[in-house]
């Protein structure tokens, strides 16, 4: 690579909302057969809303104020969405003390003298109580795309929540331009396995792994080397920084945590997906130019 066609090709990524650390990185990307991208931040705005409420034995104002004061502590997306719903509201929200943040699951405390607890399944299996009940509404909000949590207080389930993200506007016309071209498109998300299928069944996806920890995304991107694919990642996330290490090219979103962005090769400033079909032009071109 000439060092003049390398700051053109930077220059014109630039323009395009593409930056590359590097000139090893422009290289490389254009070789990728496979992308490996997360889903909420990169395919989706990142900034789900409180869709839908439904209360076991309980007032809504009840268990927005109980789910807000110990999600008030998290840095989680759905947790800003139930924060977000409550002050719009109204609802005072009272005071934790004894927060925990459980990676992947939720989030624990105690508000007013009540043990409470807000997230998935498997923190409510971690915690003992009985979901059964929420199931079937969380299951049927799953099946549209959306993210179910429960909260439970004092061991009782006390509510469940749909937590509904919309995709970017950009992602679908860029993955349909990537799956055209021949990449293998894989998304890892750790949300629920019913939630990350109905998002993926609208877009040209190949394959998807849901319940995905940040060690599991990364293991799934050393795999697929392993294989002998040619793998880029892309990722918004604290807990995408692991994956987008493993792979020969990380790509961080340019409206994701700058932990992701210090992680990877590449930033797509503008946090959207049809930057990767571009910079791939940008770098063919000026892999060409080179040789
Ligand atoms: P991702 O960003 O890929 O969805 P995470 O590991 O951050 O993966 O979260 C996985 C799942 O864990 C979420 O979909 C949610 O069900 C649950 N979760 C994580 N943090 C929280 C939280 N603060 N409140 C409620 N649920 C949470
Ligand atoms: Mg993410």
């Amino acid at each position: 690579a000439t060092p003049m066609s390398i700051m053109v090709a930077s220059g014109r990524g630039a323009q395009a909302g593409v930056l590359f650390r590097d000139a090893a990185a422009i290289e490389t990307l254009q070789g990728i057969d496979t992308l490996v991208f997360d889903k909420t931040g990169t395919l989706t705005e990142g900034k789900p809303t409180l869709a839908d409420v439904r209360t076991f034995g309980r007032q809504r104002a009840e268990v927005l104020a109980y789910a807000a004061a110990v999600e008030r502590l998290s840095e989680h997306p759905l947790a800003a969405a139930l924060v977000a719903a409550a002050e719009g509201e109204g609802i005072a929200i009272p005071r934790v003390s004894g927060f925990q943040a459980i990676v992947g699951r939720g989030v624990t405390g105690r508000v007013d003298g009540h043990d409470v607890a807000v997230g998935n399944g498997r923190l409510m299996d971690d915690e003992r109580i009985d979901a059964a009940a929420g199931r079937e509404v969380a299951e049927k909000w799953r099946a549209k795309g959306a993210s179910a949590m429960y909260l439970a207080i004092d061991g009782r389930l006390a509510a469940a929540f749909s937590l509904a993200d919309t995709l970017k506007p950009s992602t679908k016309p860029a993955l349909e331009a990537l799956h055209e071209a021949g990449v293998h498109l894989v998304m890892l998300t750790g949300d629920n396995a019913a939630t990350a299928k109905a998002v993926a069944s609208t877009l040209p996806i190949d394959d998807v792994h849901a319940g995905a920890s940040p060690q599991d995304k990364a293991s799934i991107v050393a795999q697929l080397r392993e294989e002998g694919r040619k793998v880029a990642m892309a990722g918004d996330g604290v807990n995408d920084a692991p994956a987008l290490a493993k792979a020969d090219i990380g790509i961080g979103m340019g409206n994701g945590s700058d932990i992701a962005i210090e992680s990877a090769s590449v930033t797509l400033l503008k946090g959207d997906l049809a930057g990767i079909a571009r910079a791939r032009a940008l770098s063919a071109a000026t892999v060409k130019n080179i040789r």
